[in-house]
């Protein structure tokens, strides 16, 4: 390139871009790159786990992008934002990757959880070892530089635990990633935190769209009360749930209410319940939790004694103490993994529970096509199950009642709304959710601006840098 003074101009890109690699008008697969010509940032990168014995999927040419990059942030455990991440360093990425101190816990948990469901789909160990060295950990409102002029500062996302709403200031631009955040007093926390000033843009999720939220106090009271209800009536109760997030919450809230019945922890919520007690203090929680904790003069809200976790460490055979209390006539409570009600110890229980009219199947969480929860909540009646590890599949029954009750980890478009109003953005950009929802919220959220839906692979301008 030649000038009119004949003098040769450097060619440079003076644009500050971002790339959505996934998590583009819906939910799964989370990565986005915000780059200039100088330097290169990846946010969150995740896989999308699809329906029925599909394998998941990578974020979409992330993988050619690896060598390119010069940090890595990771908002929070869950693998849609952080289950394709050992990849990075089996593609010529040396560099660090930046999370908080109980997303390093967990996440190193859930590698290797899906090491034994996926194999070496995305990586191997060798990526899996590598990401672990590069861990940095941070905590909340802790500004850190992790690139020369790029500084980032994480905020409680009131999520699950670690969660993080990531604030990078580039240059002296400001932009707002919310990975997942929640607005709901929930039993473990209290809404997300945010930034005290003005942000240049924000990248928000929008998974639940203009879905109506149902208050939180009013769910935990009501799955509290079908609870007893069955179990004064002499029968039992199930509850399927995610080992990470939904298991605690509802544990801090059964526990504190059901004290005659024994609740039986089954599954990865154990592993999952230990590394939040190691949290239990103000930067990590909310303050209620704590105040109920000394209250109550114990450290964790998973110890009572009518808590009792089916490990190894604590019944000695697992397997043996599942066939006990399933023909055992004492009501009680179960809460076990697999949250979509997979093939996991939850099909041990449900060979014991599901025949029985008078039992409950409480549903709390997310059912996603082609699982055999969305399956039974769809109205199957007979389904196919693993009762057990290297257990041929039976078919059974269910009979029991099968309740649905309306948790969320997400914000309500109320709780969206409210964080535009506060960091007044320049810019929106919409991801994490329906093409559907996100058109639909786009115009309640605005604050003036055009909130724009993220397209998988096609970069948008954030900003120009003049350059001399
Ligand atoms: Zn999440």
């Amino acid at each position: 390139m030649v000038n009119k003074m004949n003098k040769p101009t450097k060619f440079y890109d003076d644009r500050l871009k971002l790339t959505a690699y996934g998590a583009a008008g819906e939910v799964g697969k989370s990565a986005f790159i915000i780059e200039d010509d100088k330097k290169r940032i990846l946010i969150d990168a995740g896989i999308q786990i699809q329906p029925k014995d599909a394998l998941s999927l990578g974020p979409n040419g992330l993988k050619k992008r690896a060598s390119e990059l010069d940090a890595v942030i990771l908002s929070h455990a869950h693998v849609d934002h952080s289950g394709y991440l050992p990849a990075l360093w089996e593609n010529g990425y040396h560099g660090k990757l930046y999370m908080t101190k109980p997303t390093k816990d967990i996440v190193q948990l859930l590698w290797q959880d899906h090491m034994k469901i996926e194999g070496e789909r995305h990586w191997t160990p060798v990526g899996l070892e590598r990401a672990t060295h590069s861990i940095e950990t941070m905590m909340y409102r802790k500004k850190r530089e992790v690139v020369p002029g790029v500084t980032i500062e994480f905020f409680n996302a009131g999520h699950i635990l670690g969660a993080a709403m990531v604030l990078i200031d580039w240059d002296g631009f400001k932009i707002l990633y919310t990975g997942d955040i929640n607005d709901a007093q929930t039993p473990l926390y209290n809404g997300f935190d945010m930034p005290d000033g003005e942000v240049d843009v924000l990248i928000t999720e929008t998974t639940n769209g203009l879905r109506k939220v149902q208050p939180r106090a009013e769910v935990n009271q009501q799955l509290i009360d079908e609870v007893l209800d069955t179990l004064d009536k002499g029968h039992k109760v199930i509850i399927p749930s995610f080992a990470l997030g939904r298991s605690q919450e509802i544990l801090t809230v059964l526990g504190e209410q059901i004290t005659e019945y024994p609740i039986y922890v089954d599954g990865m919520i154990n592993k999952m319940n230990a590394i939040t007690e190691k949290y239990l203090v103000k930067n990590w929680v909310d303050e209620d939790i704590l105040r109920r904790l000394k209250r109550e003069k114990t450290y964790t809200p998973f110890n009572y004694s009518n808590i009792i976790a089916i490990t190894r460490e604590n019944v000695n055979h697992p397997q043996a103490f599942r066939d006990f209390i399933g023909k055992s006539d004492e009501p009680s409570v179960i809460v076990t993994t697999s949250g979509m009600m997979e093939p996991s110890p939850l099909h041990t229980h449900l060979k014991f529970v599901a025949d029985d009219p008078n039992n409950l199947i409480a549903i709390t969480g997310y059912q996603a096509e082609g699982t055999m929860g969305r399956e039974i909540l769809e109205g199957a009646r007979e389904v196919t199950i693993i009762p057990g590890w290297k257990a041929k599949p039976v078919k059974i029954k269910i009979k029991a009642q099968i309740k649905r009750f309306g948790f969320s980890g997400h914000t309500s478009v109320e709780g969206i709304k409210t964080l535009v109003d506060t960091v007044k953005p320049k810019q929106i950009y919409l991801i994490h959710g329906e093409m559907e929802n996100q058109n639909q919220i786009a115009g309640y959220i605005s604050n003036g601006v055009t909130p724009k839906s993220l397209v998988e692979n096609e970069f948008e301008v954030l900003a120009k840098f003049p350059r001399n």
